[in-house]
């Protein structure tokens, strides 16, 4: 099945099993607003739990933060999201579409990246084990040209995006072609910036009212709360303050459902560093953020870094954690050393000092930062996009059967464990309630009995149950269950009191950590 088909099975799959639903729905839904479901709740609060505990639990100078998404209106003034945080936009005037036009070069960068790969995949099956990559990109005459039309496209357009030239943007789109994908049309209007940040009123009468905004990012609530932070918790550099929250923008184009949202949640991390050491803590950070997403098993090949072309004018360096998503790679999280730009901002702006003492050589500066910033919503497509599988199963009497199963990671599956009963009688409905009860203080636990058993299997694969039990007639004789395991499909019989064990070792969050934090389980 093609990749996009694929994607809006998903999609639909997500609704039906109660993971996300469109905001409003019942009044035809709010563009690019999501809402989490009784699963998607679950999942989302295991990924938060898997993010923070990492965070707070495995760094000893790392402490966590909730502030406001409220701020007072020169926080966006000092950072510089009221002059310059835009997105340059562009319309059809045929078919009325809005775009990026950073994105419409992207995506046609895309494209002749696309190319060169198809030719390469063609000639790696014909060539075989002798088959030379390196020389082949060097020597074929299509992918050179290609390759050729990509360097001198990428400096080109870095160099519009890091000057805002906006006509230069235009002229891009113009010399290379570049129509609309509903109208096929070249017919641009000029590049324009757009502000992303939604604002707002706070104050009861029109005249005293002050004009607000909802935080484009949670990052300027760490920021401004250095000092008391730093202060209130005697922290010595470096170290960390770690924050999950919502942040708003309002994106020009939303698309690919909860990649890119008008209302999403952040998980941020800003380092607070020795000016001079920024190198050595960016390399650092990325080790140890690359390692974290590795830990969740999503296919090995899946992941890279991609270091930007364009840096904001404060970064002294910016990485991207990429993932391959159904429509490519893209962003999930950025690493960014942001020198000491956004605590010397708010010094000006707020004529307060932000700065620290260092005792050993008796001088007081303003700290580095380096950043991890990850989108909730963006890592939560990762694992469902990857974990969604449709299968073709093979029965007993030889037919063939499909099942939709949702491989989640286990220790992030909303329910952990399903008991069900064989019948709905004989005393096997208690047993199974017995042992819910002793389960579900430590495991999110569901308990069914309506239909067969295979229909249950397959309702708790849907929504990536890991382990279901199955309590039948021999349980009353020895005290055995059987369990079966949703990626193999395998069934055992194992005695009632083992359970817990076999749960910890696949679910458990802490010892999910233990193996992060000894690498034995992590993949660098
Ligand atoms: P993009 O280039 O995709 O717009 P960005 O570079 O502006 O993203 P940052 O400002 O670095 O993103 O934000 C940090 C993280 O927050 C991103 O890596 C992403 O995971 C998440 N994020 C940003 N914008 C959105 C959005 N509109 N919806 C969902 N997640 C988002």
């Amino acid at each position: 099945m093609a990749k996009e088909d694929i994607f809006k099975n998903l999609i639909a799959h997500c609704k039906e099993y109660g993971f996300i639903f469109q905001s409003s729905e019942i009044y035809d839904g709010l563009g690019a607003v999501y809402d989490y479901g009784q699963n998607g709740v679950e999942l989302k609060n295991n990924i938060k739990k898997y993010w923070w505990d990492s965070m707070i639990l495995l760094h000893e100078n790392v402490v966590g933060l909730d502030s406001a998404i409220f701020m007072h209106p020169k926080t966006w003034k000092a950072s510089g999201h009221l002059d310059a945080f835009n997105d340059p936009l562009i319309d059809n005037k045929d078919s009325k579409k809005r775009y990026r036009a950073d994105m419409l070069i992207e995506e046609y960068l895309e494209k002749l990246e696309g190319k060169i790969s198809k030719e390469v995949n063609k000639a790696a099956k014909k060539f075989g084990d002798s088959f030379d990559e390196k020389m082949f990109r060097e020597t074929n005459p299509r992918v050179k040209a290609n390759q050729e039309k990509i360097d001198v496209l990428t400096k080109r357009f870095a160099d519009a995006m890091n000057n805002t030239n906006l006509e230069d943007l235009k002229q891009i789109i113009l010399d290379y072609e570049i129509a609309c994908p509903v109208s096929g049309t070249r017919n641009w209007t000029d590049v324009r910036q757009f502000n992303l940040m939604f604002a707002t009123e706070m104050g009861s009468t029109a005249d005293g009212a002050t004009k607000i905004y909802l935080r484009p990012e949670t990052a300027q609530g760490i920021f401004v709360n250095y000092i008391n932070v730093q202060k209130t918790g005697r922290m010595k550099l470096p170290f960390g303050i770690a924050q999950i929250g919502k942040a708003f923008r309002n994106e020009i184009v939303a698309r690919q459902f909860i990649f890119r949202m008008r209302e999403f949640e952040q998980m941020e991390m800003q380092y607070f560093i020795k000016p001079g050491t920024e190198e050595e803590w960016f390399d650092h950070w990325k080790k140890i953020r690359m390692k974290w997403h590795r830990a969740l098993d999503l296919g090995k090949d899946n992941y890279r870094f991609h270091d930007h072309d364009k840096l904001a004018h404060y970064a002294a360096a910016a990485t991207d954690i990429e993932f391959r998503f159904p429509f490519g790679f893209r962003e999930v999280e950025g690493i960014h050393s942001r020198t000491n730009f956004d605590l010397g901002q708010h010094q000006e702006f707020s004529g307060k000092k932000l700065q620290y003492f260092d005792p050993e050589t008796n001088k007081s500066f303003v700290p580095y930062v380096v950043e991890t910033s990850l989108g909730l919503d963006r890592i939560f497509l990762q694992i469902i996009s990857a974990a969604y599988c449709e299968e073709e199963v093979k029965k007993d009497d030889g037919s063939v059967d499909s099942r939709v199963v949702f491989k989640l990671p286990p220790v992030l599956a909303p329910v952990k464990l399903a008991v069900l009963p064989l019948v709905k009688k004989d005393g096997l409905p208690e047993i199974s309630r017995k042992i819910m009860d002793d389960l579900k203080f430590e495991f999110n636990c569901r308990y069914e009995e309506k239909d067969s058993i295979g229909r249950r299997y397959r309702r708790q694969d849907a929504i990536g149950t890991p382990f279901c039990i199955t309590v039948d007639h021999q349980t009353k004789e020895d005290n055995t269950v059987t369990i079966r395991y949703r990626d193999s499909m395998k069934q055992e019989r194992v005695k009632i009191e083992k359970l817990r064990e076999i749960m910890v070792d696949k679910v458990d969050m802490s010892r999910f950590l233990r193996k992060l934090a000894t690498g034995s389980d992590a993949k660098d």
